[in-house]
């Protein structure tokens, strides 16, 4: 159960809350990296890499091949649909660092590697944690969404894949 912090309207720490709401709209949406998925955006896409040499589709994209160590390649959209591959449930926070968030706060996540029609897998934070919303071979499709906020308390957006509906 996480805890919440309830405020009295006429207390001193319901000022402090506006003052921190304040703060809070002039705060921004980040992208969690730059160069990482093309956003804003209603269909954001990653960016990965395609080899000139020999075709073969990296992410993140890098500026050498992995394949043939060719350093002629060009940044592409990846396709926003794939296919799970495999998955698991993180129910524990990561070691600090490289995880940075409110420890008593955390959630499980659900967290995968999608495989796309270019042949590339992706691992990627899942929108579910439910075991029972997830299987081996279905459909996912890309969405960007809040991960968590900067020491600024900018949103930082990461991307996710959730479970296309059959
Ligand atoms: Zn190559």
């Amino acid at each position: 159960m996480r805890a919440r912090i309830v405020f009295d309207s006429a207390s001193d720490a319901s000022r402090r809350f506006d003052r921190g709401r304040g703060e809070e709209a002039m705060a921004q949406q980040i992208p969690i990296q730059e160069g990482l998925f093309t956003w804003p955006s209603a269909a954001p896409r990653i960016l990965g890499s395609r080899c000139g040499g020999c075709g073969e589709v990296s992410f993140p994209a890098q500026g050498s091949c992995p394949a043939c160590a060719g350093t002629e390649t060009e940044d592409v959209p990846l396709a926003r649909e794939g296919i799970l591959w495999t998955w698991t449930i993180q129910r524990f926070p990561p070691p600090a660092p490289p995880f940075v968030g409110d420890r008593e706060a955390f959630e499980p996540f659900g967290v995968g590697y999608v495989e796309l029609p270019e042949g590339v897998r992706v691992e990627s934070r899942l929108t579910v944690n439910d075991p029972d919303q997830l299987a081996i071979g279905m459909k996912m499709e890309l969405v960007v969404e809040a991960f968590d906020r900067d020491a600024a308390g900018n949103e930082r957006m990461g991307f996710a894949f959730r479970p296309v509906a059959a």
